[in-house]
């Protein structure tokens, strides 16, 4: 009993000193299977696992690990690592596990290098530690590929490259664009120790007008073509960009000589204006070129387009198809510019523009029956100024819309006025080229005569030559449109121009305005007695009036009178001024007036 006790006690007491025997037992069990786990997930993971012996043989290796290296797992056993890194970055490599094997506290450390896997680079990241800090002889090897990333960054890179050729390069003619332009200006000035540095800004003349009949396709072959000619006349190294609509730049380097750039300026002429296969119509381009010059007139390439921009500017007013060199006077003239424009869109704003009225005396009737309407603009320092100053900066700024509307609008309202007391009497309003071309005039007459309830007839509008032949086609319909409005048309300073008699006879005018320039020095000039003769001659036989500008002396009147001339205007017979109602069209100065003429 006592042994069974005993032996009971015993086995009991085994079972209670068992106890921490079994739990050891479990505890060996739950580390098996945590070390599956840990297993399962380093094979699973997408990074490669090694660990390496103190020889750094492979001894362990995960699926990813095998993967990477295209290797089979029991080949890759015991296999070198270092064999699989590129011979270059091998001493590296081996500097790295000495790094680790000997760092007191055992931190790990990475290193890029690119694995070498059927002849093939792959680009790694490496992550090295120790496998334990007791034994030195065993490391651990984390290898993540980064040939996505390398992809991505590579991608990056082409992404950044092109986005900056995108944003320096236009891409229509693939120059460079403004902004491109200026970057590589200012290179090319930089790097210029041999000779200047010519810009060359080039705008093409009446491109809008050939442009806008044609269409954009043709407008943008025609841009493509003028590229490639503007390339192809200058040098390899030489900088062509399109710096906007119509507008190139071209930059040439180690420039000794001005005669040099005038050269190239001559090639460039020549080439655009050779005839465009691509276009329907013989189109024959020609353009105004502003030219500055580094360092000569500065260093800084934005200030360098500026000023060939204000040269350029100056090459279009002198009639375009010509090249001005940069001088400072023409930057003040560009300051004066900006002034004038900023003033002239208060003087809009302030409604400080006034119109003044010259008297027109008809030799027929001995009568002053017609007023020329004159544009004046009161300003509030300089007093009166007449347009022949500001008219140009007005039309570039696209204010004489506006105001040649009011000046329409005005010159009729003051003609209702006059004409309760002289039925006959006749406003001529000049027009600008702008307005002109622009094709809505009719309308806006129309418009304006419908709601003054004036007759088509009471006005005539007056066109200068060379606004007429800026587009002689062109013009010539929108002539014969007003003309069949019962508008009268009148060809202002008549003789200035290149208008043939000829090209008269096409037009549908009632009037042509002989230039004072003729004028001033009858009858004492041979030659010019013999033009106004031949004017007025010619007109007759067309059927056309003619009226005589400038005339200032009783002498002046005499002779006109006696050549046959209808119509006098000028100091003489009266200067523009506001015309007051009370003001009566037959005054006595107008009396004494008439017994010199005679
Ligand atoms: P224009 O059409 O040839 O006008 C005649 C100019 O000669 C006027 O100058 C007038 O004041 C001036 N004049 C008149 N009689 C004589 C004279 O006996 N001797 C001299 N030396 N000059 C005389 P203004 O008013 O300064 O106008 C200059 C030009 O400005 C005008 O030349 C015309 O082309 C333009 N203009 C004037 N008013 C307007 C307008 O309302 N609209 C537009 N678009 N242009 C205008
Ligand atoms: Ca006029
Ligand atoms: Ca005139």
């Amino acid at each position: 009993m006592k042994l069974r006790s005993l032996k009971k006690s015993f086995s009991l007491s085994r079972f209670q000193s068992s106890a921490p025997w079994m739990l050891q037992n479990k505890e060996i069990r739950r580390l098996r299977a945590e070390n599956a786990r840990y297993k399962a997930f380093l094979n699973t993971a997408p990074i490669g696992y090694f660990t390496l012996d103190g020889e750094l043989r492979v001894v362990e290796s995960n699926q990813a690990a095998t993967e990477q290296l295209e290797v089979a797992t029991d080949k890759l056993y015991l296999s070198l690592f270092p064999s699989y890194v590129n011979s270059a970055d091998r001493v590296q490599l081996l500097q790295i596990f000495s790094d680790v094997a000997t760092d007191e506290k055992g931190d790990a450390q990475t290193m890029r290098t690119t694995l070498v896997v059927q002849n093939r680079p792959v680009p790694v990241m490496l992550h090295i530690s120790l496998a334990s800090t007791s034994n030195k002889h065993r490391f651990h090897v984390a290898m993540v590929d980064h040939s996505e990333y390398q992809a991505t960054r590579d991608n990056l890179r082409i992404a950044r490259d092109g986005l900056q050729h995108i944003a320096n390069h236009d891409p229509l003619t693939r120059l460079a664009n403004r902004w491109g332009f200026i970057d590589q200006l200012q290179l090319a000035i930089n790097e210029s120790t041999n000779g200047d540095v010519a810009l060359l800004l080039l705008d093409l003349d009446h491109f809008k007008q050939i442009n806008d009949p044609l269409g954009h396709q043709v407008g943008d072959d025609l841009l493509r073509e003028v590229a490639k000619r503007l390339s192809s006349s200058v040098s390899k190294a030489d900088t062509v960009g399109r710096l906007g609509g119509d507008e190139f730049g071209i930059i040439l380097s180690n420039i000794k000589q001005l005669s040099a750039v005038n050269k190239t300026i001559e090639k460039i002429r020549a080439s655009l204006a050779d005839q465009y296969e691509s276009t329907p119509h013989d189109i024959r381009l020609s353009a105004s070129i502003g030219v500055s010059l580094a360092p000569t007139d500065t260093n800084n390439a934005k200030q360098l387009l500026s000023y060939a921009d204000a040269a350029m500017n100056d090459a279009k007013l002198r009639g375009r198809n010509c090249n001005q060199f940069y001088t400072p006077a023409l930057n003040t003239t560009l300051i004066e510019r900006f002034q004038m424009e900023r003033e002239l869109n208060i003087a809009w704003r302030d409604s400080q523009f006034e119109l003044h009225y010259q008297p027109q005396y008809d030799l027929r009737s001995r009568s002053i029956n017609g007023y020329e309407v004159l544009l004046r603009w009161n300003h509030p320092q300089h007093g009166l100024i007449g347009p022949a100053s500001f008219i140009q900066v007005v039309e570039d700024t696209g204010l004489i819309e506006p105001l040649g509307e009011w000046i329409l609008k005005t010159a009729c309202k003051k003609l209702v006025e006059l004409r309760n007391t002289n039925k006959e009497m006749i406003f001529s309003i000049n027009v600008s080229a702008k307005q002109f071309i622009k094709g809505d005039l009719q309308d806006k007459i129309t418009k304006i005569l419908a709601s003054t309830g004036l007759p088509a007839n009471a006005i005539e509008l007056e066109l200068t030559e060379s606004a007429l032949l800026e587009n002689f086609d062109q013009s010539l319909t929108i002539l014969d449109e007003l003309r069949e409005a019962g508008v009268s048309l009148a060809i202002d300073d008549f003789g200035t121009g290149y208008s043939s008699f000829s090209r008269l006879q096409k037009l549908p005018v009632s009037r042509v305005k002989i230039d004072r320039c003729f004028v001033h020095d009858i009858p004492e000039n041979q030659s010019n007695c013999a033009i106004v003769k031949a004017i007025i001659s010619v007109a007759h036989d067309l059927g056309i009036e003619v009226v005589a500008e400038g005339v200032e002396t009783p002498k002046h009147a005499r002779y006109l009178n006696t050549v046959g001339c209808d119509v006098l205007q000028g100091y003489y017979i009266g200067r523009p001024s506001v015309i007051s109602l009370s003001n009566n069209t037959r005054n006595i100065q107008t009396d004494e007036k008439e017994k010199a003429i005679a």
